[in-house]
């Protein structure tokens, strides 16, 4: 693989609040605002809170999923009277920190999320990011202790729905198992050191570093799978298993329990072996999804360095 230069990352935007329940980002924007911190040496970071109707109700949104509505036909449709607030709050953030896949976009943009869900430290981020793998295995390395993963998400930027698409680069954080509207210290810490890494990392990269090649282990989407519902009315019928509770990651093979029905049968999985992930995620049970299935995958990537 041909080593590649890449520009310095000097203006980074860190964004909490997108979902406005998921605290860590909330409280993390909040605090770094209060203390004004937006010079990190010659880095300028930029902190935004993303939806702040919603996080002022402490709601994932008010009218629509601000997370969904990144995508360039949503970015560039027009505004009315009935728009959602949440795809005018798109708009104006793009312009903010965007415009998306413009020169005038942020270097880098971080977005915060929680997961109800057991997934540790998850870096989401879109395929064609070969910087965004430096920036996990290096994250990965320096925190031995906690399991940090990788989702990575294949499909075109322009298609490309979360607002970390707004950057040159960016990546969302999500920390789990926090419960929607509640703060807790051993997950916020989780956000700050892995955001303390990234920064530590692009100091480095800026300064001149060559990173070598390599190749990290990764996971991309294969299915979301429902819960079982009454075909007559939609409602569930089943909870997920108390052996698939908290087995995120965890591979799951054909036979493995997953669902108990509310009148006691184990519902089994029948599919390829694959790994589960966001299992019992609150926010979506509104759009029947039980948990994502994943495939594990190695990336490989090139050695990188600056380009002065
Ligand atoms: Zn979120």
């Amino acid at each position: 693989m041909e080593h590649i230069f890449f520009p310095p990352l000097s203006r980074i935007a860190v964004c909490g609040g997108t979902h406005g329940n998921e605290m860590s980002g909330v409280y993390l924007v909040r605090e770094w605002q209060k203390q004004k911190v937006d010079e990190s040496g010659a880095l300028s970071i930029t902190t935004v809170l993303s939806n702040p109707p919603a996080v002022n109700v402490c709601r994932r949104y008010t009218q629509t999923d601000l997370n969904r509505c990144f995508t360039n036909a949503l970015l560039s449709s027009p505004i009315t009277d009935t728009t959602p607030y949440e795809m005018r709050r798109a708009q104006e953030l793009n312009a903010q920190l965007g415009p998306k896949g413009s020169e005038k976009a942020m270097d880098l943009l971080i977005d915060i999320h929680n997961t109800t869900a057991n997934m540790g430290l998850c870096l989401i981020f879109y395929s064609s990011d070969l910087m965004m793998l430096h920036i996990y295995k290096y994250i990965q390395s320096k925190m031995p202790s906690v399991p940090v993963r990788a989702i990575i998400m294949d499909i075109p930027l322009s298609e490309a729905f979360s607002l970390e698409s707004v950057g040159k680069h960016g990546f969302a954080i999500e920390v789990g198992p926090q419960p929607n509207g509640v703060l807790r210290a051993d997950i916020f810490n989780l956000v700050k050191k892995s955001l303390d890494l990234a920064f530590e990392w692009i100091q480095e990269f800026n300064s001149g570093c060559t990173f070598k090649a390599g190749e990290v282990e990764a996971f991309t989407f294969v299915k979301s799978v429902d819960y079982p519902r009454d075909p007559a009315t939609g409602e569930i019928t089943a909870a997920i298993h108390p052996q698939l509770q908290d087995a995120d990651f965890k591979l799951l093979r054909r036979g493995d329990p997953i669902f108990l029905s509310f009148s006691g049968e184990t519902v089994k999985y029948d599919g390829e072996d694959n790994y589960p992930y966001f299992v019992n995620e609150c926010a979506y049970y509104e759009s029947k999804t039980a948990f994502k299935l994943a495939e594990k995958t190695t990336m490989t990537f090139p050695s990188i360095s600056v380009k002065n």
